[in-house]
């Protein structure tokens, strides 16, 4: 199954990503995960992300669009993948359709997680990660079962990312309603696009969007 996961930073597509991939075997691919890889590396295209993505603007499409057309080729995308944060303009969504058509690989179904502005400040103020396996909590809606010991992995160690401050929000917010959200109407004219309530606590979204694919899988 070949996915995308539209929605604003803090919406929780990484979370559902995550669980999803298991289930159906296929790959999350985050852009921002991979931009974050590169900034830790020093390489050239860390070199001209960091101080983009510390402002909470987009990175150039010409950088993302070649790192995502080499990430996808890649073996464990086979099965399928589901991109978190990729599309993110409107360039980079004919990009993919443009690659996804030269390799016949066609997209099963665009989700969008809907979720109040108000909503994803506390969301992403709150958001830590593993440092050793990436598992993801919050301070106040998902901490670990054992205090300071992560769930999947027992490492000890937890991160911050450094766009996560309340000051940067408010520029992705921006970034995503600006240039972000008016991919929304080229994947409904598709018939492709899918809502689901990222309101709902983690599970309640998971068994939403778990209904939608699915019903995409029987079509
Ligand atoms: P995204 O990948 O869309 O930026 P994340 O999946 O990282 O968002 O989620 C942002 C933060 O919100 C994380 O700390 C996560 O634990 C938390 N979170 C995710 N989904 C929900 C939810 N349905 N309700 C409350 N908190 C959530
Ligand atoms: P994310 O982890 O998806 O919240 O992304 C973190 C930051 O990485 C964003 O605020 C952007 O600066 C950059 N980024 C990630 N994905 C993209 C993309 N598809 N296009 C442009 N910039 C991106």
């Amino acid at each position: 199954m070949n996915l995308i996961f539209l929605g604003p930073p803090g919406a929780g597509k990484g979370t559902q990503a995550k669980i999803l991939e298991e289930r159906y075997g296929i790959a999350q691919i985050s852009t921002g995960d991979m931009l974050r890889a590169e900034v830790k590396a020093g390489s050239e295209i860390g070199l001209q992300a960091k101080a983009v993505m510390e402002s909470g603007a987009l990175v150039s499409d010409d950088i993302i669009i070649r790192m995502l057309a080499s990430r996808i080729s890649r073996a464990d995308c086979a099965k399928g993948f589901i991109l978190d944060g990729f599309p993110r303009t409107v360039p980079q969504a004919l990009a993919l359709d443009s690659m996804l058509t030269e390799q016949n690989r066609p997209l099963d179904a665009v989700i969008e997680l809907k979720v109040d502005d108000a909503a994803l400040v506390d969301r992403i103020a709150g958001r830590y990660t593993c440092a050793k396996c990436g598992a993801g909590y919050h301070d106040s809606f998902h901490q670990p079962a054992a205090a300071g010991v992560c769930d999947k992995c027992g490492g000890t160690e937890f991160i911050r990312r450094a766009d996560d401050n309340r000051e940067t929000v408010g520029a992705r917010l921006q970034a995503y309603h600006q240039q972000t959200a008016p991919i929304l109407p080229h994947y409904a004219a598709q018939g492709r696009l899918h809502s689901v309530d990222g309101m709902a606590d983690m599970a309640e979204v998971t068994r939403q969007l778990i209904a939608v694919l699915d019903s995409v899988k029987r079509a």
